[in-house]
C-alpha cells in the first residue's frame, strides 16, 4: 500500500483523511504543526498504530520536511495544512501568508527536490496533491456554478492565500514537472471540526443555551459536503486523477446559512428536547463579516465523469450524523476548548 505524507492531518478534514488512510491500510506520516485549530485527540483511534508517525512540525520548515521525505520516501504528498478560518485571516492575515503560500512554497520545493531524486519508476507514480477552496473563485450571483476554469477572484485574505498556493502548485507542475494535483473543495461539514465554524459553533452553543450567531441577514448561500465524501473524493483524485489537473469536490447542497441553523435546530429539538421550546429561539442576526461572499456553489462533473466519485451522504444525512457524533463525543470537545481558548472568544 503507498504510504504518504499527510500535512495538517490533526485538523479538521486531514485528522479524518489520515483516520481512513489507515484503516485502508496506508502508512501515514502526519506533519502537523499543531496550532489552536491541530488536535491529537482527533487522532486517538490510531494513536497505537505502527501505520501511523506523527510528526509535530511546520511544512514551512525546510529541514524538517526533506529529513522525513528522505527518511521515509512516501509514495505521495497531501497538503492539508492551512491557516483555515476567514475570520481569523480578517484580524491577521500575515499567518496565512505565512502558512498558506510560504509554507506551501517551501513543501513544494522540497517535494520537487526529493521527487527529482526518485527512481524513474518511482517519480512516474509520486503525486503532490494540494487540498484547496472553493472560495478562491470569489462569490456568485443567484445563477451559475463553479466550474474548473472559473476565473479566480478571492474576496478575503484566506481565500487570496489559498489562491496563491494553488498558482505555485500550478507553477511547480508547469515550470518543473511535479506531477501534481488540485482539488476545490466546498464547506465541509462532519466530525472534528473545531468549534468556531458554523455548524460546530452552532451546536456547543445551542446547547449551552447561548445565542445563535448569524451573519447579516443568514441568506449567505454555501454549498455543504460531508468530510467524509470529500475525503473519497480526494482518494479519487489523488489515485486516479490526472497530473496538472484540478478537481472541483462538492455535495450539490445549496443551502443559506440561516437553512443550516434551523436544520440544526429541528435536530437539536427531535435529540435534546428542552420542555417544548426550539432552539431557534436562540437566534440572533448580527452585523455581516466584511466582504462576505453571497453565494458559493460547485460543478463537481468534472470529477464524477472522469473519476467516478459522487458524494454518499445527502445534506439531510449529513446533517443528522454531523449532530448524533457532536452528542456522543463532549470529551472531544471538551479537549479542544481547553483553558486558553474559551467560547466566548469564538465567532462564526
Ligand atoms: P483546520 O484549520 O481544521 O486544520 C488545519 C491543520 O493544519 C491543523 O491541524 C493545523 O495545526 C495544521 N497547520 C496549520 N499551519 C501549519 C503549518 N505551518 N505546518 C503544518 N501544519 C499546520 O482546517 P480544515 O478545515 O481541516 O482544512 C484543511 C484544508 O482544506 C485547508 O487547506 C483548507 O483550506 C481546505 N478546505 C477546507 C474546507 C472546509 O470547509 N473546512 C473546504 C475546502 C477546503
Amino acid at each position: 500500500m503507498p504510504l504518504l505524507l499527510v500535512t495538517g492531518g490533526a485538523g479538521f478534514i486531514g485528522g479524518n483523511f489520515v483516520l481512513r488512510a489507515i484503516a485502508a491500510g496506508h502508512d501515514v506520516i502526519n506533519l502537523d504543526k499543531l496550532t489552536y485549530a491541530g488536535n491529537l485527540a482527533t487522532l486517538a483511534a490510531v494513536k497505537q498504530s505502527p501505520n501511523h508517525h506523527f510528526v509535530q512540525g511546520d511544512i514551512g520548515d525546510r529541514a524538517c520536511v526533506s529529513n522525513l521525505l528522505a527518511t521515509y520516501r512516501p509514495h505521495a504528498i497531501v497538503n492539508f495544512a492551512a491557516e483555515s478560518h476567514v475570520d481569523r485571516s480578517i484580524d491577521g492575515p500575515a499567518a496565512f501568508v505565512e502558512t498558506n503560500v510560504v509554507g506551501t512554497l517551501a513543501l513544494l520545493e522540497c517535494a520537487r527536490d526529493y521527487w527529482r531524486s526518485l527512481p524513474e519508476a518511482q517519480a512516474g507514480q509520486f503525486r503532490f496533491l494540494h487540498v484547496s477552496t472553493d472560495e478562491v473563485f470569489g462569490s456568485l450571483g443567484t445563477e451559475g456554478k463553479f466550474q474548473e476554469m472559473t476565473p479566480y477572484a478571492p474576496n478575503s485574505p484566506y481565500s487570496a492565500s489559498k489562491a496563491a498556493s494553488d498558482h505555485l502548485v500550478r507553477a511547480f507542475h508547469h515550470t518543473y514537472g511535479l506531477p501534481t494535483v488540485t482539488t476545490n473543495c466546498s464547506n465541509n461539514y462532519g466530525p472534528f471540526q473545531f468549534p468556531e465554524k458554523l455548524i460546530p459553533l452552532t451546536i456547543q452553543k445551542a446547547l449551552r443555551g447561548e445565542e445563535l450567531p448569524v451573519y447579516g441577514d443568514g441568506m449567505n448561500i454555501r454549498d455543504w459536503l460531508f468530510v467524509e465524501d470529500h475525503c473519497e473524493a480526494i482518494d479519487a483524485a489523488l489515485f486516479k486523477g490526472r497530473c496538472g489537473e484540478t478537481y472541483n469536490i462538492g455535495g450539490d447542497a445549496e443551502r443559506t446559512n440561516i437553512d443550516v441553523v434551523r436544520t440544526l435546530c429541528r435536530l437539536l429539538d427531535e435529540r435534546r428536547p428542552r420542555g417544548g421550546a426550539s432552539y431557534e429561539a436562540q437566534i440572533r442576526f448580527v452585523k455581516d463579516r466584511p466582504g462576505h461572499d453571497r453565494r458559493y456553489a460547485i460543478d463537481a462533473t468534472k470529477l464524477k465523469s472522469e473519476l467516478g466519485w459522487k458524494p454518499r451522504h445527502g445534506f439531510e444525512d449529513g446533517m443528522a450524523r454531523t449532530v448524533d457524533w457532536y452528542l456522543a463525543h463532549p470529551s472531544w470537545v471538551d479537549a479542544i476548548l481547553d483553558g486558553s481558548y474559551r467560547m466566548e472568544r469564538l465567532g462564526v
